[in-house]
Parts: structure tokens; C-alpha cells; sequence
């Protein structure tokens, strides 16, 4: 495996293997590398002659009050599980080599970002669609791993190809998730021992929603309250949104049908943890 951590020095070997031809499968990540995201680089292996990862905490889509300077990093852990998963280069820049003066232009997402997530972190999908467009430009990727965890980064990046046609190819992955239910996150680690007893019931709630829609609930807001009711009884999180949506488009639905998603977001002391399913109800 290869250490690159320069924007030239990518490019000058991405640009080779795409003048050759070689499939370039690319996996985005902000590191600290946990199953999640070896999940991806494993179907980026399966699929593809060359594999890169790319580790960058993307200061752009990190609002004034978050967690910036406190995200988990540790280099030399996920080095070494890069090197196992085989992944080809490690391109791995700083934030000057990424943003050398403060960017003369940046990138919008003007749709699917003004619900969950994007509405709750004002700016984060602009700096995420402003630095995958580098990105992509610099890794030049056949196709891009995405996960299910992160289902409106999906929805928004799948716009960012569309709309600026990218000649990449989205695939995505599921949750991976710990024994206990609780959707694995570079985050996770934040949690106190307490909190992360608790935490299992994002998925509970997630859970208990399914089940309703199984025995026939098609109203968004009584399944809703019922998420809602879970998390506040069992946890010391504040709930941060609780939402339905027609998935990917994001979009209120009256009555459940279709694809939909139903994701929440709640804070805790030090770390704010995000969960969600997508569902495909069949019409009646
Ligand atoms: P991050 O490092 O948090 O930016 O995540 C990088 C990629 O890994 C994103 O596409 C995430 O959606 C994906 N990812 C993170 N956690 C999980 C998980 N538990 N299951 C599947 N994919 C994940």
C-alpha cells in the first residue's frame, strides 16, 4: 500500500490508471476506521482492479460548535487496517494541502438538505458535496462506496454526480452495526459508559417502528411519538429530529408507502449520534 499525500501526486497516478483503463473503486472517509468502513473497502476490492481510501477531516462541513477538533483520529491503527483490507493507495493530505487559501469557489446542494441532517447542521452538505467535487476530481474514481449510515449523504452525493456528471458510478453499502444493535461510528467512542448502554435504543426505537409498520401502521406521526417515547424513556439524550421521508428523495409522505426512510439524530454529553432504516412498504 501506497501513502499519498499529495493533490499532485494522486493525480499523477490516478490520471495513468484511468489512461490505461484500470477501475478505480474509492472509498471517502474521515478516518478512525471502524467494520463500517472496511465493509466498503471490501466491496471496493470485489469490484475494482485498484482500491483507494481516502482519510481527510473535512474542516468545510463541520459547523463553529461541533466537533472539529475533537473527532477521533488515529493514524497508525488505521494504516495498518488499510493495509489488510489491500487497499492500493492511502491518500491521506492535510488540511493545507486540501485547502491551501480559503476556496475561491465552492459547491451548493440545493436539494434533499433541508430536512434531517441538513437542517440541523446548516452548511454541512455543502462542505461534504464541495469536497467530494475535489475528490473526485483528484481519485477520478470509477465508483464511489457509500454508506447506508449516512443515507442523506447518499441521497445529496447521488444529485452531485448527477448534476455535475461525475463518470462515477454510486454504489452503497448497509449499516454495520455492533452485537447490541448500535450502528458503528468513528463517534461512538465519545460516549460514556453509561450513555453507550443507552444508545442501543436509537436502534430499539428504529426497531419498534418497523415492527409497527409490520402490523399495519401507515401514519408517520404515531410512529413518530412511539420513537420518540422510546428514546426519552431509556436515554439522557436530547432528540435532535425524528423524522419520515419518501427515500431518496426525502420528501413528507401522509401515509407510508413506497421507499421510505426513518432516521433520528440525538445528542448526548459529548457526542451526537445519528441512526436510520429505509423501508420498502408494498401498497395495500
Ligand atoms: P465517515 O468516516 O464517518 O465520513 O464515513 C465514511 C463512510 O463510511 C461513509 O460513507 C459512511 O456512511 C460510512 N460508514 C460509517 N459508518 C458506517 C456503518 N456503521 N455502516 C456502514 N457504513 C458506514
Amino acid at each position: 500500500m501506497k501513502i499519498i499525500t499529495t493533490v499532485q501526486e494522486m493525480q499523477t497516478i490516478t490520471s495513468k490508471l484511468k489512461r490505461q483503463g484500470t477501475s478505480i473503486g474509492y472509498v471517502p472517509t474521515m478516518g478512525f476506521l471502524h467494520e463500517g468502513h472496511l465493509t466498503l473497502l471490501r466491496k471496493a476490492r470485489q469490484e475494482n482492479e485498484i482500491v483507494v481510501l481516502s482519510i481527510f477531516v473535512n474542516p468545510l462541513q463541520f459547523g463553529p460548535n461541533e466537533d472539529y477538533a475533537a473527532y477521533p483520529r488515529d493514524f497508525a491503527r488505521d494504516r495498518s487496517l488499510a493495509e489488510s483490507e489491500k487497499v492500493d493507495y492511502l491518500f491521506y493530505p492535510d488540511e493545507k494541502e486540501m485547502y491551501p487559501a480559503p476556496p475561491s469557489v465552492t459547491v451548493v446542494a440545493h436539494q434533499r438538505t433541508d430536512v434531517l441532517c441538513g437542517k440541523s447542521r446548516p452548511g454541512h452538505f455543502n462542505g461534504v458535496v464541495t469536497v467530494l467535487s475535489k475528490l473526485f476530481n483528484i481519485i477520478m474514481p470509477t465508483r464511489a462506496y457509500f454508506g447506508m449510515k449516512d443515507a442523506q449523504q447518499v441521497s445529496v452525493v447521488d444529485g452531485l454526480i448527477k448534476d455535475f456528471n461525475y463518470p462515477i458510478e454510486l454504489h452503497t453499502a448497509e449499516i454495520v452495526r455492533e452485537p447490541d444493535g448500535l450502528a458503528k461510528s468513528s463517534r461512538n467512542v465519545k460516549l460514556n459508559q453509561a450513555e453507550r448502554q443507552e444508545a442501543v435504543y436509537l436502534f430499539q426505537s428504529l426497531q419498534l417502528a418497523r415492527q409497527m409498520i409490520q402490523d399495519g401502521e401507515r401514519n408517520p406521526a404515531r410512529i413518530i411519538e412511539s420513537i420518540r417515547q422510546m428514546v426519552e424513556t431509556n436515554t439522557s439524550g436530547e432528540i435532535d429530529y425524528v423524522e419520515i421521508y419518501r427515500y431518496p428523495e426525502l420528501q413528507k409522505l401522509d401515509r407510508l408507502t413506497g421507499r421510505i426512510i426513518i432516521a433520528l439524530a440525538v445528542k448526548f454529553s459529548s457526542v451526537r449520534l445519528i441512526d436510520n432504516i429505509t423501508l420498502k412498504i408494498e401498497a395495500k
